[in-house]
């Protein structure tokens, strides 16, 4: 419980706000902790290099050096810009610490950093759109237009986003088989029909849902296998859907694939959906703090339930999403991309999850399996939620309230 308020005020203190003192115990001496908070008030303050100097000395100088603070001299040189030297500061910082909530924390940043230092080359195609290109793409043309991509063929009642289309087909192609791991290029075509609005789609798709504005089918035509994906490009108020180009194509696109791959045997629910929320081409936050926030509270599902329930007993589809993104994700990241395609097949060929993880890792069968792998995501998907809140409050300039610690 202490750690955990502890690693919280960390996080709020580095990125920006207040609670800075909080930091943890003071330093071996008297004189260091005055020290110490010192250097907290410079970083608070953006006096970024008298923090990191102080911060630097208490971590390697002095009869009993304070390795925490090297948590300063790596805040200070983040916020400075300087990643490569922070991350190197970091490291040192989880060599000197076994909590796992400051090893999440810190693991975090790292990541920040290198995102940092290697910015991906593109934000997600919605993202770029300009009001005038979205008002361009929203125009419905009397007739169909054709494009064709190595694996797509598309048709849409707009010339440029047909063109457009027939691009980011493939991009999330290519990344809907890095999240599966299918290591073989796809060897089908699929066709891509755009209709231009809901009721268009409700009309028209093969197989449309009335909740949804895209779908997938695979069904026979003149003796061929059709694959087929149906999308709106329009949304109910008439405007350009950028959410189906980043969001709704890949999804359908992954479910399309999965469904192929798995033939006859069954994907459980949150793993077919949890891989397709992951193909998407942005991660979306909301579903990450609902998944910690659940967990942490009683509209919790838990796991043993989350893996064998069913579409038709969603009760709370939301939390169900969530929890399948979250935990997904989760041993995606976890697992090596060998691992992770044995652990596939393992369930295409029948094994519970349980096993099929374990048979992944080559690890012997333990009943108490299971419940060790929920209570490690569990505090991963808490500690993911209060980290994601520490940041958000701390660009609002809201102070995280500090009994705010579901566990
Ligand atoms: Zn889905």
């Amino acid at each position: 419980m202490r750690k955990n308020r502890r690693y919280i005020l960390l996080a709020v203190g580095i990125v920006g706000a207040t609670a800075l003192a909080a930091i943890g115990p003071s330093g071996p001496t008297p004189d260091d902790g005055a020290a110490l908070h010192q250097a907290l008030a410079d970083l608070k303050k953006d006096r970024l290099q008298e923090a990191e100097n102080l911060a630097m000395r208490l971590a390697t100088e002095g009869e009993k050096p304070y390795p925490r603070a090297w948590a300063v001299v790596a805040a200070a040189r983040q916020r400075h810009g300087q990643y490569a030297s922070a991350v190197r500061a970091y490291r040192l910082l989880l060599g000197s610490t076994n909590s796992p909530q400051i090893r999440e924390y810190v693991m975090a940043q790292m990541a920040a950093c290198e995102a940092a230092l290697n910015p991906p080359s593109a934000q997600p195609y919605g993202k770029r759109l300009t009001a005038s290109d979205r008002a361009e793409l929203a125009q419905v043309e009397e007739q169909p237009y054709t494009e064709s991509s190595e694996h797509f063929v598309i048709r849409a009642k707009n010339s440029r986003l047909a063109k457009l289309l027939a691009t980011e087909s493939e991009v999330s192609l290519e990344r809907v088989c890095r999240v599966i791991h299918a290591g073989e290029a796809y060897p089908h075509s699929v066709e891509i029909n755009v209709w231009a609005d809901p009721e268009e789609y409700a009309g028209n798709a093969k197989d449309p849902r009335p909740w949804a504005c895209g779908s997938f089918s695979i069904y026979t035509r003149d003796g061929a296998t059709v694959r087929q994906i149906d999308l709106t490009q329009r949304d109910k108020a008439g405007q350009f859907s950028a959410d189906m180009l980043d969001r709704v194509l890949p999804h359908e696109m992954c479910h399309l694939i999965l469904r192929e791959h798995f033939g006859d045997a069954t994907c459980p629910l949150f793993l077919n959906e949890g891989l397709a929320m992951l193909a998407e081409t942005e991660i979306d936050n909301a579903r990450i703090l609902l998944a910690g926030t659940a967990l942490a509270s009683k509209a919790k599902i838990p796991l043993e339930s989350l893996l064998v329930r069913q579409g038709d007993d969603l009760k709370k589809p939301e939390v169900f999403y969530a929890e399948a993104f979250s935990f997904t994700a989760y041993l995606h990241s976890r697992l090596t991309a060998e691992q992770f395609r044995d652990f596939l097949d393992n369930i295409k060929q029948g094994c519970t999850v349980a096993d099929a993880l374990q048979r992944a890792l080559y690890s012997p069968h333990d009943d108490k399996f299971l419940a060790e792998v929920a209570s490690a995501w569990e505090d991963h998907a808490v500690t993911q939620a209060q980290y994601l809140k520490a940041l958000r409050d701390a660009a609002t300039g809201r102070k995280t309230p500090e009994n705010w610690n579901p566990r």
